[in-house]
């Protein structure tokens, strides 16, 4: 990929968000569906996932792909918790999980109301230390995502738990929620991949952990929206069938990263949290930018 062009501006300020020149570069590849990127800057790389390997690996700040987890219990989505530790989305266990400072692994949540989870999805910090954590069905739809199963609960729900371990489920009006970001800690950003519409969704938030449906915020077009990160700046940067859209705090279409390839997820990160790492389909890339996530 090395001098393709991969930039094309909606709106000219777009370009002013990479430095001049940037490329993207595909850094690995071989995977079958990779997931679910996070940065660990005490791990100095990226995790992430391919779900259908039932793999986890790491991409170093040294440059070296390494196998992190196999199996992973089929991991999808990741994100660092509030003391910086990291935390999976796990489709074979359906849990949220934490891992240990000796590397093992604590289940965070598998239940609510006495029924299993379906198969957590994706997961997302609040400023307030609680994780909230997406509960589509995937993970026991599909064979090649996890162990199969039934469903338990009566919907696909966003769950909220709190820092003290209290689960709620706030949002229970979706079909398929999967990737999450809060662009502000009262206004969560939320992909729906049931209909395939590509529609982002806005939730306001109260200081308790309540969610209330405020509009369609986005539309991501072509593919659909998965993941979701934030920048310094509160714009979002979605996946999307042709790479990763970059959308104003409003919600207006700033640009378009270009990527051979479907991008499931994306995260910000390196030594100094300006690069964006994307995993997409079958492989890895990364574009420098001239931004920063915002939970650097
Ligand atoms: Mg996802």
């Amino acid at each position: 990929m090395a001098g393709m062009t991969p930039l094309t501006a909606t709106r000219p300020e777009f370009l002013d968000l990479f430095p001049r020149g940037a490329e993207l570069t595909r850094l690995a590849g071989d995977f079958t569906w990779a997931e679910g990127p996070t940065y660990v800057p005490s791990r100095r790389a990226v995790i992430f996932s391919d779900v259908r390997q039932n793999r986890t690996w790491r991409w170093t700040d040294k440059g070296v792909l390494e196998e992190e987890l196999h199996p992973s219990h089929h991991q999808n989505g990741h994100t660092l918790d509030a003391q910086g530790r990291l935390v999976a989305c796990s489709h074979g266990l359906r849990a949220l999980l934490r891992q240990e400072a000796g590397g093992t692994w604590t289940v965070l949540a598998d239940h609510f109301e006495d029924r299993k989870l379906n198969s957590p999805n994706d997961v997302a910090l609040h400023p307030d230390g609680s994780l909230w954590f997406t509960d589509p069905t995937y993970g026991i739809d599909k064979p090649e995502e996890g162990y199969g199963g039934e469903r338990e609960q009566p919907g696909n729900f966003v769950y909220r738990l709190a820092p003290d371990g209290q689960l709620t489920a706030p949002i229970r009006d979706r079909q398929m929620p999967n990737g999450l970001a809060f662009q502000t800690p009262d206004l969560l950003l939320l992909a729906d991949t049931g209909k395939g519409d590509g529609h982002i969704h806005a939730y306001r938030l109260t200081p308790g952990g309540e969610a209330t449906h405020e509009r369609i915020w986005a539309t991501v077009r072509p593919g659909k929206t998965d993941g979701l990160r934030v920048d310094q700046a509160g714009r979002v940067w979605s996946s999307a069938g042709d790479g990763v859209h970059v959308l104003s705090p409003d919600g207006e279409e700033l640009g378009r990263v270009q990527v051979p390839e479907t991008v499931a997820n994306l995260c910000f990160g390196g030594p100094d949290g300006s690069s964006l790492f994307m995993t997409a389909s079958r492989s890895l890339y990364r574009i420098e930018t001239r931004v920063r996530g915002l939970e650097f």
